[in-house]
């Protein structure tokens, strides 16, 4: 199943429209490496029934299909309103309260108790991504905030609320995340997604929760605060991985800067070799329709030119009525787009001084001797992942087959571009793991006589962090 469709990655949210087991088993034949659980629609009973079904299918399969987590951070909402609709005029001043209440056109409960303490007159309130505008006139600092509607339109219960110009005081990490986060671990997640990321501290925070729970997910910040683009570098260094929320991002920041803004942190992420997903919209007129528009097709085509690790899919898959063939879709414009070749061949090359200089000098050198000597397959030996990410962030157009006796290991590199996963059985010897990889690949078909292929890995075999040996093979 699943066998090398594309080297970008497909992300699929799991929700009411594919949470059965065939519809699951069907998106992973059609190229879903990754499955994302969200906890801002799935509460823990619903998360433990979908993250099951990923293990039955993955051995059912023989799949490493990865579960990405996916924290709801400190959304804020509107509270419940009054037969579930009112209409918000221009000019109409509205107020918002802490205290809860059904809202009317009287008042409006703000799910975030120190937004009096932290709003000021002048800054905007965005409601139901940013389709209605506010600007706040006044705020008592206490418990009432007062706001003049700047574009209306109707608004219904628990829509999202956007505060691009508040410094919002809330922690990154709400306390029902922190119980949602135990609850992950528990269930063996291979990556929890953090939201609203806004300081690099933040993340370190996550990763601190995740190690003292003896948990090993990795920590993807999502990006979507226009905070975080300050500390961009930082949180890319923290962070395993990053996220282009444009959801939230295009509210809270200009729409007009959005792709720029992609395009920089994804140039940012393969520099550091940490995997980077582009989110949101991406086939969204696909909850509806059987085809996607043009305009979404150019846009993962271009996430894929862009050389991003993974796209993915919320609304189109997990509401919509066709998750199947949104997954075939995208599959089809990614693996025609690679076809061209252009996102391949990046050169990062390795910085001396870093303690990971060694290794990174023979990933390099494995990218490029598989571009010039035209090799089937870059083959590395890893016990964190690293040296696969590293050859990764080369976008080499030789395949990358990771090998590893880290078992959980196998779903978490499922992330990332490029990069197909095989167990290996423990072996002592570097020479004895190198034959035993070229023969699972022969087996699988993957290999044939007359390939070129490199081996990166490190000698004794099992030591962390010993990258020290590249060796080319012609298979006969
Ligand atoms: C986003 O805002 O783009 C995003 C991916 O986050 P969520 O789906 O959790 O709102």
């Amino acid at each position: 199943m699943n066998s090398f469709l594309s080297k970008t990655k497909i992300i699929a949210t799991l929700g009411p429209a594919c949470s059965s087991k065939d519809i699951m088993k069907r998106m992973i034949a059609e190229g879903v490496d990754v499955f994302r659980i969200n906890f801002s629609h799935s509460k823990q009973e619903e998360f433990l029934k979908l993250s099951n079904l990923i293990r039955e299918l993955n051995s059912e399969c023989e799949s490493h299909v990865a579960i990405l987590a996916d924290l709801q951070g400190p959304k804020l909402r509107v509270g419940v309103i009054e037969n579930n609709r009112i209409d918000l005029v221009p000019d109409e001043i509205i107020t918002f309260v802490s205290e809860k209440c059904v809202g009317n056109k009287e008042r409006i409960y703000m799910s975030y108790h120190e937004f009096p303490q932290d709003v000021k007159a002048g800054e905007m309130i965005l409601i139901d991504d940013g389709k209605i505008k506010l600007e706040v006139i006044e705020t008592n600092k206490k418990d009432t905030v007062k706001a003049k509607v700047v574009f209306g339109g109707p608004l219904s219960s628990k829509k999202g609320v956007n505060l691009p110009n508040t410094m919002v005081s809330l922690p990154c990490l709400t306390d029902e995340d922190i119980s949602n986060v135990i609850f992950a671990i528990n269930q063996d997640v291979d990556w929890i997604a953090l939201s609203f990321v806004r300081k690099a501290t933040d993340v370190l925070e996550l990763k601190e929760l995740i190690k003292n729970n003896q948990g090993h997910a990795g920590v993807i910040a999502k990006i979507e605060k226009p905070e975080a683009l300050q500390e961009i570098d930082h949180i890319i260094a923290y962070a395993d991985g990053i996220m282009v929320a444009r959801g939230d991002l295009g509210v809270e920041m200009p729409f007009d800067e959005v792709p720029l803004i992609q395009k920089q942190i994804i140039e940012k992420c393969i520099g550091m070799s940490k995997p980077v997903i582009v989110a949101t919209q991406m086939m969204e007129s696909m909850i509806t329709n059987f085809t996607p528009t043009r305009a979404e097709a150019t846009d993962v085509a271009n996430a894929v030119l862009d050389g991003a690790d993974a796209l993915m899919l919320s609304g189109e898959t997990s509401i919509g009525k066709y998750p199947v063939d949104t997954i075939m879709n995208m599959q089809k414009i990614i693996s025609y787009t690679e076809s061209f070749g252009n996102p391949f061949h990046k050169k990062y090359l390795p910085m001396e001084g870093t303690s990971t200089f060694l290794a990174d000098s023979i990933c390099y050198n494995a990218a490029t001797l598989a571009k010039e000597i035209k090799a089937k397959a870059i083959i590395t030996f890893t016990h964190s992942g690293y040296t696969a990410f590293r050859i990764a962030a080369h976008r080499p157009d030789a395949d990358i087959f990771a090998f590893t006796t880290n078992k959980k290991l196998l779903p978490y590199m499922m992330l990332v571009w490029g990069i197909r996963v095989f167990y290996l059985n423990t072996c002592e010897q570097l020479e004895e793991a190198i034959l035993e990889s070229i023969t699972i690949l022969k087996e699988k078909k993957l290999l044939t006589e007359g390939d070129r292929v490199i081996h990166v890995g490190g000698a004794p075999l099992n030591e962390h962090g010993r990258t020290n040996i590249l060796k080319v093979n012609e298979i006969s």
